[in-house]
């Protein structure tokens, strides 16, 4: 299905998944906003992607970077129909050790940035009967040690998901994936990653932006306030050594 003129704004979308996700928009006939951080690797990623592509430099973090994004994409193309709230950070370390800064930069990006999207784009959304997803994370419902902030943005993103499918519904409907082990770094991967999998294999980019894809889409008007895991079948499978 094509959406011809619709426009997503993707956060973090310069690298990984969220690039797969653009891609992905693009090809089904999207106009994908990026806005990251990195704006030197997102203008060469926009640039790599093609003419309905465009990125804007910004932290999501901050209110008046997002407030700019959302109205520059209202000045430019007059609409706003998806929201993917992808970009997102990890900090490892003990909890005795993570400083107070670290946890609010991680909960800043993770969760505060997708709640100010949500609130400067829901006129626009609505506007639209558009449609938000959050990337959240199998980490939200478990863990390996060190990754307290990580974890509790995930979580935070799962119920800040069900509470904005309530405020913006029934114009905007309000999802979320939480994908498991996805290789975005090219790192070489063992056949033991693999193999540990149900699936049989780690995961891709691609397989997050073609759940997104379909959720974004009028075939998922019937869908709101959901979580979609992405993983494999990691989280089902039962591990003791
Ligand atoms: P990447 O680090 O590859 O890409 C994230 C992009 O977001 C980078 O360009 C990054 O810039 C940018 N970014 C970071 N902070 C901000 C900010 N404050 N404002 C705007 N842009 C920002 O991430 P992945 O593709 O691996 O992950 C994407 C999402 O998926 C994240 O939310 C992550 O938590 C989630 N996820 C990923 C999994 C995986 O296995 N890869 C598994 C589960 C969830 P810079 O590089 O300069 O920091």
């Amino acid at each position: 299905m094509t959406h011809d003129r619709n426009v997503a704004l993707i956060t973090g979308g310069a690298k990984g998944i969220g690039r797969a996700i653009a891609a992905r928009l693009i090809a089904d006939g999207w106009t994908a906003v990026l806005l990251d951080i990195d704006g030197e690797a997102g203008r060469r990623t926009a640039a790599e992607l093609g003419e309905r592509a465009l990125c804007l430099d910004g932290d999501v973090a901050r209110d008046d970077d997002v407030a700019r994004t959302v109205a520059r994409i209202g000045d430019r193309f007059g609409r706003l129909d998806a929201v993917v709230n992808n970009a997102g950070i990890m900090v490892r370390k003990p909890p005795e050790d993570l400083g107070l800064d670290d946890w609010q930069r991680v909960l800043g990006t993770n969760l505060s940035g997708a709640f100010l999207t949500a609130k400067h784009a829901a006129p626009l959304l609505r506007e639209a009967r558009g449609a938000i997803v959050n990337i959240a994370s199998t980490r939200a419902h478990m863990s390996e040690p060190h990754t307290e902030a990580y974890a509790a943005s995930k979580g935070g993103l799962v119920a800040l998901t069900h509470a904005l499918a309530l405020s913006l519904g029934p114009e905007v409907r309000v999802n979320c994936v939480s994908p498991g082990w996805i290789d975005t770094s090219g790192e070489v991967l063992t056949d033991d990653d693999h193999r540990q999998h149900p699936a049989g294999r780690v995961g891709r980019p691609e397989d997050v932006a073609g759940l997104v894809a379909h959720l974004v889409g009028e075939q998922s008007g019937f869908v709101t306030g959901a979580e979609f895991v992405v993983d494999g079948g990691m989280t089902r499978k039962m591990i003791y050594v």
